[in-house]
């Protein structure tokens, strides 16, 4: 099993090396500031006493709060959360929204608690790290398994610990009416698309042309619906249990209305029932993989028809098959940059509840759809100045805007 950190921390010096960058400063990003692991007792509804773990780690404050999800699984680990907080505020950077990186976890399985244990943990985690958390100081919101109502419980246990008047403005992702931001939904899936747009542009990429989508949930709905009503041709699709296929194009409004009336994607009318490895594989010329980590590895990447690879998910390509992809000329647009649409309207949400305004979904859009393609131009002058690919002008452009804020 590759060690998530390791691999982070090789992505940031492949690119350090690339552009030259200061080695004492790249040395620092290499561990986050700070790291915090808590024991957090609750009394279950049985009336017996468990101890949960917890966990926070701030990577990099220099231009800004760290800001980064909690995530509640059994798996969750020192490793992975550095790496997370790690990627956070490169993320952060690229997309030039003035946070830095943290990430957080409680080791749990949410499914096997009852409402009010849940939310006796989350208020107990918030008891825990509230000396490290503030709207300016460490700001965090949801992640896997996590929720907006357990964002609302912790925004009222920081509240009620601390008096702050800008609790509200601590966690982002809260409920729309609970001091969400409108457009907060659509934000990954719709950043995403903006990205492909700009990406389009310089690429051998016509209109009408073929994309591939793995995943049916809230990142890759809102970017197949984009895609679809916008005349590109959205061919396969898929969900946990398989994908669909039609080689002309499927219908996003009816695959919706099959998956609401059958619970799944399988036999939608017109289509061809396919392996979610198959659906990697067709012959496209876009793929947007937006499910899952490492579904892109050295055994299916040469085998990777499409010339141009969005990542939409989180870590979907494996080191290995990056290093193919670069060698078969296929351009592949990293997670950090093509997902960073829902952590700029966190950001805008983080500016709302701190300036007292409400801002309409329009706004919202207008404002993430220019921030979105002012990134992609700068991360394709870095790709472009130093030759190389988009994972690695990505990662300069961010690591220099991180460094020119830090203090020696
Ligand atoms: P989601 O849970 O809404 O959707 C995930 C989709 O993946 C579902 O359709 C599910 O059926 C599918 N899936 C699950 N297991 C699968 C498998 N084994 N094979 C194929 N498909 C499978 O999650 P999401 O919020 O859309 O997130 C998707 C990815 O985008 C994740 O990597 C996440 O970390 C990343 N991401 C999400 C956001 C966000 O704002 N939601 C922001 C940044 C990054």
């Amino acid at each position: 099993m590759t060690n998530p950190f390791e691999t982070a921390v090789k992505q940031l010096e492949e690119a350090a090396g690339i552009a030259k960058l200061d080695k004492n400063k790249i040395e620092q990003l290499k561990s986050p500031d700070r790291y915090v692991e808590v024991s957090i007792p609750i009394i279950m509804d049985s009336g017996e006493q468990k101890i949960f773990k917890g966990f926070r780690s701030q990577h990099n404050n220099a231009r800004g709060a760290y800001k980064g999800g909690i995530r509640y699984h059994q798996d969750v680990n020192l490793d992975e959360v550095r790496a997370l907080s790690f990627w956070m505020s490169f993320k952060n950077a690229v997309i030039n929204v003035p946070f830095g990186g943290g990430k957080g976890g409680i080791i749990v399985n949410p499914k096997e608690l009852s409402i009010s244990e849940l939310e006796k943990l989350s208020r107990g985690w918030v008891q825990k790290m509230y000396r490290i958390l503030g709207p300016e100081v460490d700001v965090p919101a949801p992640d896997v398994n996590t929720t907006g109502q357990i964002m609302d419980w912790m925004v009222d246990e920081y509240k009620k610990i601390t008096g702050d008047e800008k609790s509200l403005a601590v966690f982002t992702g809260k409920p729309v009416g609970k001091g969400g931001s409108l457009g907060r939904e659509e934000a990954t899936g719709f950043g995403g698309f903006y990205v492909f747009e700009e990406a389009v542009k310089h690429h051998q990429i016509q209109p009408g042309a073929k994309i591939v989508v793995q995943g049916f949930g809230n990142v890759s709905t809102f970017f197949a619906k984009m895609a679809f009503e916008k005349g590109y041709k959205v061919v396969a699709l898929s969900d946990s249990k398989g994908g669909i296929v039609n080689m002309d194009g499927l219908d996003f409004n009816k695959v919706l209305e099959h998956k609401k009336a059958s619970g799944g994607l399988k036999d939608f009318s017109g289509s061809k029932n396919i392996t979610n490895e198959e659906l990697l594989e067709l012959e496209a010329d876009v793929l947007a993989p937006a499910a899952l980590e490492n579904v892109l590895t050295e055994s299916n990447a040469n085998k990777i028809k499409a010339c141009l690879i969005v990542e939409l998910a989180n870590g979907p390509t494996t080191k290995e098959a990056d290093k193919i992809f670069e060698e078969k000329n296929i351009s592949v647009i990293p997670d950090i940059l093509a997902n960073s649409g829902g952590v700029c309207v966190s950001y805008y949400e983080w500016y709302q509840n701190m300036n007292n305004e409400i801002w309409n979904k329009e706004q919202v859009l207008e404002k993430l759809e220019k921030q979105i393609k002012l990134a992609f131009a700068d991360v394709l002058a870095a790709k472009e100045k130093y030759k190389t690919t988009y994972r690695n002008g990505a990662y300069i452009l961010a690591a220099t805007r991180i460094m020119e804020k830090m203090t020696p």
